[in-house]
Formats: structure tokens, sequence, C-alpha cells
């Protein structure tokens, strides 16, 4: 196996996010489409597949390529336009969700669909068509895309929208690289009347009453997300802590050029106006086995309450999408070695099945002894995207600390839980997987699209240059 350290010229290592897996690879890092072609030519003559890479925030193998290189396309980032009109903006692939709304608050525009870190690049997000706590109302980033170009290993350079090359427009996009680079991005962002958004805390005592209240409240509220404590037993099993958010309208804020400048958006430096942010992954370290995360969800179970109490209160629109860039590199907090981090298991699962599902896994979790650290559920509509991981349903993500003591049984509890979603009709995200097995995409994902996606991959890529780890992992040999 390969190691983190293991001395070879012109190789880097090359992780997933939550560092559970990894390995040496050879890194490209273009800057131009020019770049790109020649990044997929150098590739080929070498005999070597090829892994699209944006800022590498896939929790998992998405990003990876064990068996060959890997293109960076974080250099690709310039904002190539903006139009203060209509908000549209015109972005390379490489251009990250920090730098768009960075770029367009000050005009009064917020992007429409964020994840919960801003360092995504557009074309990661395209890659994966990322979603945001406003999924059930604003759809995926790719609701909100206009247009595309993609340069495929096939040389050609195509510009696909709703319109023009359809078929393009809705595999890219949730295609997880395996079509080409996207290059490009045309995008919309909303209106937003203040640099500031109204949120409300809402204690719920278990997940039935959560579900119901969050369900009661798509209508009304722009944003709506729910933080369980998994550690809670049967009587309060899914309790947790709503969080409502909704834009403000016109003439709410009375000083929207102050609270839409960069300097009222970014969270400050220290924590309690001492403790620096960039320490604090130390102290969260401590705490990070079944004990300390068990008190610690009890106290965040108990402070919910007290927010539940104090009624709405205002939040930047960083603060409260970006909350968990808010403690720098807190993932270490799960281990800096070796194979050691933390994975995903987000799952989709249909709105009539998913409270009973939802209710399983968190008690079979805690049968077996594998409870996550943290949990967060959303709620989701349906899109017209080839491969969409989003359901007319609900979402529940889970954090699970990875060793490599409990990383079979870890994986093998996973398998069981991917059975559970798929017989309940749910589905999975590429973009936070990496324990589904061969073939479980093919459950849960129609024929024909796979079969259609395999066909344009052919005719785009008939080398079969683009690979990643997850793809080879996922789909076997479909995609090589
Ligand atoms: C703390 C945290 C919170 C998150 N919250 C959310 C959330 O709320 N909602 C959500 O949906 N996701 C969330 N994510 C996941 C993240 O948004 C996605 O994994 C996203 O795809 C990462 O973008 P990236 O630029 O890092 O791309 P990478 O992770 O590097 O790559 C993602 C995929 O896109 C492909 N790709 C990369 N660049 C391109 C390109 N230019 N053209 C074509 N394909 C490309 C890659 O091959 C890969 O398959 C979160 C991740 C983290 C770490």
């Amino acid at each position: 196996m390969q190691t983190k350290h293991e001395p070879q010229r012109d190789y880097e290592w090359v992780e997933g996010w939550g560092m559970a897996v990894g390995s040496q690879a050879r890194v490209l890092r273009p800057r131009s489409v020019e770049e790109v072609a020649g990044a997929f030519a150098a590739a080929r003559d070498a005999g070597v597949s090829l892994a699209l890479r944006g800022s590498g925030c896939s929790y998992g193998d998405a990003s990876t390529n064990s068996r060959g290189w890997v293109l960076d396309l974080t250099r690709m980032n310039r904002i190539l336009g903006f139009d203060t009109d209509t908000g549209v903006a015109n972005l390379e692939g490489g251009t990250t969700i920090g730098q768009l709304w960075r770029h367009s608050l000050p005009h009064g525009y917020w992007p429409k669909v964020v994840s919960g870190t801003m360092f995504p690049t557009m074309g990661g997000a395209a890659g994966m068509n990322i979603h945001g706590k406003n999924n059930y109302r604003v759809g995926t980033i790719g609701d909100c895309i206009r247009e595309i170009d993609v340069l495929s290993p096939d040389g050609e350079l195509r510009t696909a929208s709703r319109e023009s090359a359809c078929d393009l427009f809705h595999a890219a996009i949730g295609g997880f690289g395996m079509l080409g680079v996207i290059t490009r991005v045309e995008i919309e962002t909303k209106r937003v009347h203040s640099g500031e958004i109204e949120v409300t805390g809402v204690s719920c005592h278990d997940l039935g009453e959560m579900m119901e209240r969050m369900d009661a409240r798509t209508a009304d509220r722009d944003y709506l997300v729910g933080w369980i404590d998994c550690f809670a037993g049967e009587d309060g099993l899914g309790r947790g802590l709503i969080h409502e958010a909704r834009y403000l309208e016109p003439g709410e804020d009375p000083e929207p050029e102050r609270t839409c400048l960069i300097e009222h958006q970014e969270l400050p430096a220290n924590i309690m106006g001492v403790v620096p942010k960039s320490q604090v992954w130390r102290a969260l370290r401590l705490l990070n086995n079944d004990l300390g995360m068990r008190l610690l969800n009890t106290a965040k179970q108990l402070a919910g309450r007290v927010e539940g109490m104090q009624g709405p209160y205002r939040q930047s629109h960083a603060g409260f999408n970006f909350l968990l860039d808010y403690v720098p590199d807190w993932k270490w907090a799960y281990g800096r070695h070796e194979r050691r981090g933390l994975i995903q298991f987000q799952s989709f699962v249909p709105h009539a099945t998913a409270c009973e599902t939802f209710e399983e896994i968190l008690r079979r979790c805690q049968r077996a002894g594998i409870v996550s650290y943290l949990g967060v559920i959303k709620r989701h509509r349906p899109d017209p995207f080839w491969l969409t991981h989003s359901v007319d349903g609900w979402s529940l993500a889970l954090d699970f600390k990875i060793t490599p003591e409990n990383r079979t049984e870890l994986l093998a509890h996973c398998a069981e839980l991917t059975d559970l979603v798929i017989a309940a009709g749910g589905k999975h995200y590429f973009a936070k997987d990496y324990s589904m097995r061969t073939g479980d995409a093919a459950r849960f994902l129609p024929e024909e699209r796979i079969d259609a996606f395999v066909a344009l991959k052919r005719t785009l890529d008939p080398d079969g240059l683009l690979q990643t780890d997850l793809a080879r992992r996922v789909f076997g040999d479909r995609l090589v």
C-alpha cells in the first residue's frame, strides 16, 4: 500500500476530504482550456487515466486516482463576467463558491445554492450537482446553471444548456467528472436586500416531530436544516434542533450596504473573543470519542432548547451557510494520520418512507455501537439531471469516525444501511460516498439512464481516459 510520505518525484499525496482514502499521484495543474487539452494528450501518451479534481472537498474517493494521474482544475479560477442587473455570473470551472459570493454580495446578490463549505469549485459543484439547505425550494446547483462549456477527451469544446446539447447538459451536471472538464459555468444568483437572514432555532424531542415541523415550514422558509443527536435513545430518537431561515424583505435591514460588505460576512478569528479558531480542532480532538461526543451532543441539545426559546435572530449569509468553515481544519479532530479520518453516509429517501427508514438507521447504529458524531437532515425535491441523487423526500447525513481498526466493520455496517435505504426506494450521493459496493448504484439509478450515460461517455471519452477511484469502485468496468 502507498503511504503519504513515500518519496516519489513529481508525485504528491492526493486524498479525499475525509482523509480515509488517498494515494500518490502525479498532479497536473492547467491554467487554460489549451493546457487541459495538453494534459489529456500527455496522459494518453503515458497510457494512464486522469481524474478531474476541484478543491477535493468530496468526502471519499470521487476525485482521487490510485491508478493514474490527477488533473487539478483550481488554477482556472477567473471570474469572466458578472451582470449587476441580472446577477448572472460567468465563471471559469475552478472558481470557488467563496470567490463567487465575495464578488456578488457587494452588488446585492447571493449564490442561489451553496454547500456547507465555501471551498468547492464550480466545476466540482456542478460535477456532483450539489445542493444546499434550500434544496426543497430552489433545487440543486444544476437548476441555477444556464450554460456550461465542456472540454472532452475527444478534443471538442462544447457549450451545453437546456436548449442546446441538452443531453450533455443534463449528464455532465452530476456526471462526476466522467464526460469532460467543465471549463466555464454561467450561473444565476439571487437578489438579496440584506447581508443577513433571519434565523429561528426550534428544538425537537424526536425525529417525527422534527420532520413534521420542517415539512410544515417548506412553504414559508427559504432554508431548513435539522441537526440530530444520534446518541439519544428510543424516547428521544432523532431529537435535535432545526434552523429555519428566511431572506429579509426590502426595508427590513436599514443598512443593507453595510451588511452586504465582505467584512460583515467574515467570521471572527477568535471564539468568544479569546480562543483562536485555528486551534479549536485540538480541543475537539480530546472529545472525539464516543463518550466525548455523547456529552457534546447532549450539551448541544440543551443549548438548542435555550436557543429555541430565544426567538428569531439575524445572522450573516456566510455565517449561516458556512458554519462548518467557522472552525478551520475541524476534520483533524478525527485524526491526521494515515487512513484515519471520517466518512459520511448520506442517504436520500422518499417522503413516504423517510421517517421510519431514518429511525431504523439510527437504531441500527446504536445497536452496532457505531454512532455518528454528527447527524444532519434536509428536505429535497427531484431534478432533471441524469444521475441525480435527489428525491422528493429527505436526506440524512451521518459522519462516522474511521480508523484502521474499525474500517472493515464500519464499511460492512454502511453496506447494510445501504441495503435498507435502497429497499426504501432511496439513493446515495457520490460526493459523500465511500462505502457503496460495485453494483449498488445500478440498484437505485434507472437502468436506461446508466446505459445512456455510458453511451455518451463512449462518444466523448472513447479511450476511457477520465476515471476516478469512485467510478471504478461503484461502476466496475462499465465506465473505463
Ligand atoms: C464540510 C463540507 C460540507 C459539505 N456540504 C455539502 C452540502 O451541503 N451539499 C452538498 O451537495 N455537498 C456538500 N459537500 C460536498 C461538496 O460540495 C462536493 O463534494 C463538491 O463536489 C466539492 O467540489 P470540489 O471542487 O471540491 O470538487 P472535487 O471534490 O474535487 O470533485 C468532485 C467531482 O467533480 C469532478 N470535477 C471536479 N472538477 C471538475 C470540472 N472542472 N469539470 C468536471 N468535473 C469536475 C471530480 O472528478 C469529482 O467527481 C460538502 C463537503 C464538505 C467538505
